[in-house]
């Protein structure tokens, strides 16, 4: 069983990992463990860079296999935004339903069929020798005209999936994390990870 520090300081996310990732032989144990690791500044230009920054940082002052993710919404007709911004891009004190009302003034009278977007998610398993494992998925939706469901975290409440005709706020977290984002790269790189330890 290998021990795998989640590098984030969103207990949501280490939750919603543990889930992802439970049934694979590793230990997925959030940074609290580690109370003197300070996650690095996000400086990077794509959601890649900004998962390897924490993944790398956290592996180096833990001396432990650190696993990082960096995600965000990107709206289509928005191009792209608030993509690597998503979490302060009306400010780093706004809470999870301003943002999602910004974005839906932003988008205002925008026809249902303009109002494609999806999740990103880019994963990093860094090593404490700076070696890096690294995955990155997408999750297709549309954005809603307003708010709808409990369940999540985030801009879910506001992401339609069409073939589940809900949004991310109103299924069961195993069937977001079968679909989503995150879902797909922790798994695609804890599959790098398995293969790397049986070779
Ligand atoms: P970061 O990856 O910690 O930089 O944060 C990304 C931000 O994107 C989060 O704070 C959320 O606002 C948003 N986000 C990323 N993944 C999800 C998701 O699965 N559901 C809802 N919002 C998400």
């Amino acid at each position: 069983m290998k021990r795998l520090v989640v590098a984030t300081s969103n207990p949501h996310k280490v939750d919603e990992i543990r889930n992802i990732l439970h049934g694979f032989p590793v230990d997925v144990v959030g940074l609290d463990k580690y109370p003197d690791t300070e996650l690095p500044e996000e400086t990077g230009q794509t959601f890649t860079e900004n998962a390897r920054l924490k993944a790398c940082a956290a592996a180096r002052k833990t001396g432990e296999i650190c696993l990082a993710d960096d995600s965000g919404i990107c709206v289509d007709a928005l191009g792209g935004a608030p993509g690597i911004h998503s979490n302060r891009f009306i400010g780093d004190h706004s809470t999870p339903e301003e943002r999602n009302q910004a974005l839906l003034r932003l988008l205002g009278r925008t026809p249902e069929d303009q109002r494609s977007a999806r999740f990103a998610c880019a994963a990093c398993i860094a090593f404490p020798d700076g070696k890096t494992l690294e995955a990155f998925e997408t999750c297709e939706g549309v954005i809603t005209q307003r708010p709808s469901g409990t369940g999540g975290f985030g801009y879910d409440p506001i992401f339609f999936i069409p073939s589940l005709g809900k949004t991310l706020a109103e299924v069961p977290q195993e069937v977001k994390n079968s679909l989503s984002h995150r879902g797909k790269a922790m798994r695609a790189v804890i599959g790098k990870l398995l293969q790397q330890a049986a070779g």
